[in-house]
This record gives structure tokens, C-alpha cells and sequence, in this order.
């Protein structure tokens, strides 16, 4: 029988009223095995609050104004009313819900999804009015519960508190096999695609999720480095390894196809028309006709072999005045790692033998876009440290060092790579990377701004929940906090997000969706704070924590530090602090 949007809606309810997870996994898990195999995949993205994975940018392109104007049309309401109720209610779903009949017309999914689809496909002169003629015509035969979600959707507003995490345990649940879920996670990782992986297993089961494998065109889901303060302890740790300089710009994924060059940020989000220089030199390059590679763009000034700080590369990443920003800010591409070359999948591959590929397939003369990253193998200590003084002295964050036999693993951070940065002694080596969840409005000076501090949070893979672990005050110029205050208010919500865990209330609540790194003196035990609690009354806190630099643009909520790399700064600090330390590097 096919899923109505009816039951879809019930369901998004229930998941909206409850903040437990087991139930949310239950409800969820339900829902996807009502689905059947033409709905599953549709089901998945509609879930997450959208049409095609988040790598495929299909944009509703509908202001709050012109929704307004369809509801106003689909219910017969005065405009002002609508937008009235829109000003009290801060969401068009909402208004939705109180606007449309208790019963609709009773379509099915797959009905409202083709329709939303037709609707945000529609482009060009006139687009505009058929979008809202559309819609208008859709919300006509909607209830006021699958308006409200409908609405939602449109909006990029669903927010039902559900991460791509439990996504996986729910499609697990779902077939009722939870040793399913170590096979979806993995296509999840290679893919990037839930409604693919949800697809996949419907209709070939765990096979078809084992015979899963990267191509070229979709993203695989970055891999990532663990932290450690001295080249001792990574030998002691990987022994003899690949020490490459620490690029502080913006992570690429460079996808081939032929004549065709995609590229990927590191949040997988599509970015290719936004270097062309890295687009045009790929096939100039590149011996592969189809490869995915992977590598840090930074800005560098060729005169002079100066490196940009990242300040100053992270302008790069706008959709507008290209060009110009090309000729001023030029970009390398320190290219490190090769996962697919012309047929053959090299995930699984040492990285001893993914390097070997990289250097055969990569063309890089002297002056070229793609450069090949610097890879010293050593097991001497000295000569690492040697190594990192040099990337330092050449303006670098510090280098990472990567274990010669091992794989890459796909969205994961593990000590396959660990990172190694300079840093001051009375600070924490490593900055924090923090997803903000709300602001306090603060006393005194910065009361003018109505801004004082921000709470932040990082992240809990295993429970798919914002932890809080600091209130930050500081680090953002007098412009910076106006700027904050004005990004956060756009994503303001009235009560505390299902996935935010926190015991200090603040002012303004905020979904959680930027993330700002964060530099601290060192991590405390904290009752403030729900950071690592697991179940005791104590958290874990940063201390003097301030903002370094500005919204990471290219870092998703759930790419923030977890939990457990807290854990481990406060062990490795801690560890630090009782011993004789190592030689760190002055800056
Ligand atoms: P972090 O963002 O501090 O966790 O550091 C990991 C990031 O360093 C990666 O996501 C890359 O964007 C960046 N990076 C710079 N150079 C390298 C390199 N040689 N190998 C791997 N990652 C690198």
C-alpha cells in the first residue's frame, strides 16, 4: 500500500514530540519499513528536510513572502493575515497548520514529493509566479498537518531533530537487524547518500551494501585526523609514518569525469563553480579520465612562495565576483590523497600504495594549480621535528602525520592521521571547534549589541546530541558580534532544539548550524556544562574561551569536535602538565 503524506506528517509529529531517542529511532525506524522501494529513497531526503542528497543543490528558491502569498491563495486568507500570523509565529508551517482543514485530499508521498520537485526545478523568466501557482495549487489539497510539514520543507525549516546518525540506526531498526547498520554506515560513508544507502538495502540487502563502492561524481565523506602534541608521540603511536605540512585552507574533493570536474568542500557541499582555476587545470594535469583526489586549497602568492593565512583564503568561498577574486587571492591545490583512478578504488589501499598512484597520475610542473603535498617518511624524531620547525617558519599550521599501512577512512577520524599544530604553551594546542546553539544578551559595553556571550556545543556522534562546553565571550571585533548576532537571529528558535543538551538557558536559542573555532587555556570539570556528563552532574567546560576567526563555513554541525576528543585534550593535557614536556615548537 503506498505511504500517504498523511502518515508521513503523523509520523514528523511524533518525532517532534519527543525528545528521547530510543523513540525517535522507533518512530523513524517504522515509518522507512512502511515505505516501499519506489518511496524509500524519497521518504529518506524528505526526512531530512529536502528532495536529493545535500550534495545536489536543488534550491526551493521561494522567500517567505512568496510562500505567504501561495498559502494566502491556497486558504482563501487575506495576505496580511498570513503574513500577520507569520510575524507572531516565526514560521509559515505553522501558520499552515492553523490555516488549512483538519482533512485533505489525501495524496500519497510520492505525489507531494514529484510535485516539490516540479516546483524547485521550475527556473527561468516567469519561475517565480509558477512556483507560487504550484504550491498554492498543492496546499489546496493538504491538511492542516501536511501543510505544516510541507511548508516546513520549502522553507529548509523541517528541523525534526534528526541527525544523519540516527537516519542509520532508524534504516537498520527498520529491517529489523541492527548489524546492519556497520554496512549502511560504511555506504553512507562512501556515498554520502542516505536515500541511496536506504535504497540499496531495500532492494539488494546487505549484499548490495557490501558490493557498494566510491565513484567519481558522488562525494565520499572526508577522513580525519586525531591530535597529538609531540612527534615522540606519534612515532610511539604509528611508528615509521608520512609527514606532510598542515595546509590551513579549505579542504577539496576533486571529482573527475572526464570532460566533467566536480568539487566538493569538505561539508560535501558542491563548490565547483567557485575555483575555476582548480576546475581547469584538473584535465591539464591529471593522466586519470576519471579519478576523485583530494587536497587543501590555500591562497599563495607565486612572486614570493608566501602561503595566506586562512583569514584571507576563506574569500575564496563566495558565489559572486569570481573572477576578480581570482586575480587577488590565487589559490594552490596542495593535493594529498587518491581514492579513485580510472576504474580502480583505492580506499582500501595503504597509503604507502595510494601515494605511489597519486604520484603517477599527477602531473605537477613547477607554477601548476595542483601540486603534490610534500610527504617526508621517517621514524627519526628529530628529522620530524625538523620537518614541522620548517612548515612553521613557512607559515603553516604544523604538519599531519599519516600512518603508512593504513587505509583511508572514510568519514571517520582516527589516529591513521594525526595532526600536529604550533601552539603556545599556556594554551591548548589545538582550537575547538564549537557549534553555537544560542547567545545570552550580556551586561554592560556589549548589552548595546544585544549580544554578550555565545553557547557553544560540540558534538556526540554516538547519542546524535550537542553537548555545551563553553559560554563564549570574547574574540570578535565590535563588528563580528553585530555580525553573529545578525546570522543567529536568522536561525532563532523559540525553545531549545531537540538535539541540544544544556543545562544554562539562554536568551536566544538557536538551531544548531554554525560553527566557529574556539581557543581555550585549558578544559575544566564543570556542572555548568553538559559536555561528556554521561550520566554524573559533571561536564566538561573550556576555559577563557574565545572565537578565532569567523563562522567555518565549511564545517557541517556535525563535523564540530566531539566529545570524545574533549575527552582526550583533557587526558593529554592533563598527561602534559604531570611530565617533563616536549619540545613544542615556538611560533
Ligand atoms: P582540523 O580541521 O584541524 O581537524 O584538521 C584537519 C584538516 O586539515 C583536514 O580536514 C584538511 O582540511 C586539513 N589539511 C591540511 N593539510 C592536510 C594534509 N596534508 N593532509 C590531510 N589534511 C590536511
Amino acid at each position: 500500500m503506498a505511504l500517504t503524506m498523511a502518515a508521513l506528517a503523523a509520523a514528523f509529529q511524533a518525532l517532534e514530540q519527543t525528545r528521547r531517542r530510543g523513540e525517535m529511532v522507533a518512530v523513524l525506524g517504522r515509518l522507512l519499513a512502511s515505505a516501499d522501494m519506489q518511496e524509500i529513497a524519497r521518504v529518506v531526503y524528505l526526512c531530512q528536510g529536502r528532495l536529493r542528497p545535500p550534495f545536489e543543490p536543488l534550491e526551493f528558491g521561494l522567500q517567505a513572502t512568496l510562500m505567504s502569498r501561495a498559502l494566502a491563495e491556497a486558504t482563501g486568507c487575506p495576505l496580511e493575515e498570513v503574513q500577520a500570523r507569520y510575524q507572531r509565529l516565526g514560521d509559515l508551517g505553522t501558520v499552515a497548520g492553523e490555516l488549512l482543514p483538519p482533512v485533505g485530499a489525501g495524496l500519497r508521498v510520492l505525489e507531494v514529493y514529484d510535485r516539490l520537485y516540479a516546483i524547485a526545478a521550475l527556473s527561468g523568466s516567469g519561475a517565480q509566479g509558477g512556483k507560487v501557482a504550484r504550491l498554492a495549487e498543492l496546499l489546496r489539497q493538504l491538511s492542516a498537518l501536511e501543510g505544516r510539514y510541507t511548508l516546513r520543507i520549502v522553507q529548509g525549516q523541517l528541523r525534526l531533530g534528526v541527525g544523519d546518525a540516527t537516519i542509520l540506526d532508524a534504516l537498520a531498526a527498520s529491517a529489523g537487524d541492527p548489524g546492519l547498520r556497520a554496512l549502511l554506515e560504511r555506504c553512507y560513508n562512501l556515498g554520502s547518500d542516505l536515500g541511496l544507502a536506504a535504497q540499496l538495502l531495500r532492494e539488494q540487502g546487505a549484499e548490495g551494501l557490501r558490493r557498494f563502492s566510491v565513484c567519481p561524481g558522488r562525494p565520499v565523506r572526508p577522513a580525519l585526523a586525531q591530535r597529538l602534541t609531540s612527534p615522540e608521540e606519534v612515532l610511539r603511536r604509528i611508528g615509521r609514518c608520512q609527514v606532510e605540512p598542515k595546509y590551513d585552507g579549505f579542504r577539496l574533493q576533486v571529482h573527475r569525469l572526464g570532460d566533467t570536474v566536480r568539487l566538493f568542500s569538505r561539508s560535501l557541499e558542491d563548490v565547483s563553480g567557485q575555483f575555476p582555476e582548480v576546475a581547469q587545470a584538473v584535465p591539464r594535469q591529471l593522466q586519470a579520465r576519471e579519478a576523485i583526489l583530494e587536497g587543501e586549497a590555500v591562497g599563495y602568492l607565486p612572486e614570493t612562495g608566501e602561503f595566506l593565512p586562512f583569514q584571507v583564503t576563506s574569500q575564496r568561498r563566495r558565489k559572486h565576483n569570481i573572477a576578480a577574486m581570482q586575480e587577488t587571492i590565487p589559490l594552490r591545490l596542495f593535493v594529498f590523497d587518491l581514492l579513485y583512478a580510472d576504474g580502480e578504488a583505492y580506499l582500501e589501499c595503504p597509503l604507502s600504495v595510494r601515494r605511489e598512484a597519486l604520484e603517477r597520475c599527477l602531473r605537477a610542473t613547477e607554477g601548476e594549480t595542483l601540486c603534490l603535498s610534500p610527504a617526508l617518511v621517517t621514524a627519526d624524531a628529530a628529522r620530524f621535528q625538523e620537518f614541522f620547525d620548517e612548515m612553521v617558519a613557512e607559515g603553516l599550521e604544523g604538519v599531519v602525520a599519516k600512518r603508512l599501512d593504513s587505509p583511508y577512512t572514510a568519514g571517520a577520524r582516527s589516529y591513521n592521521w594525526i595532526k600536529l599544530k604550533r601552539g603556545y604553551r599556556a594554551e591548548l594546542a589545538d582550537t575547538v571547534d564549537c557549534v553555537l546553539v544560542g547567545y545570552l544578551l550580556g551586561r554592560g559595553q556589549r548589552a548595546r549589541f544585544g549580544i554578550g556571550s555565545l553557547l557553544g556545543a560540540v558534538y556526540n556522534p554516538e547519542r546524535d546530541r550537542f553537548e555545551t562546553v563553553a559560554k563564549i565571550g570574547s574574540g570578535l571585533s565590535d563588528e563580528g558580534w553585530r555580525r553573529m548576532k545578525e546570522a543567529l537571529d536568522a536561525v532563532a528558535v523559540p525553545h531549545r532544539p531537540a538535539r541540544v543538551e544544556s543545562v544554562l538557558v539562554p536568551d536566544v536559542w538557536c538551531e544548531p548550524r554554525y560553527v566557529v573555532a574556539v581557543q581555550a587555556d585549558e578544559i575544566t570539570r564543570s556542572p555548568q556544562h553538559t559536555a561528556g556528563r554521561d550520566g554524573s552532574a559533571t561536564g566538561y567546560a573550556l576555559r577563557f574561551p574565545r572565537v578565532v576567526g569567523w563562522i567555518r563555513e565549511d564545517k557541517r554541525p556535525e563535523d564540530a569536535t566531539t566529545v570524545g576528543e574533549i575527552l582526550d585534550l583533557f587526558r593529554l593535557r592533563r598527561h602534559e602538565t604531570t611530565r617533563p614536556e616536549p619540545p613544542l615548537p615556538v611560533e
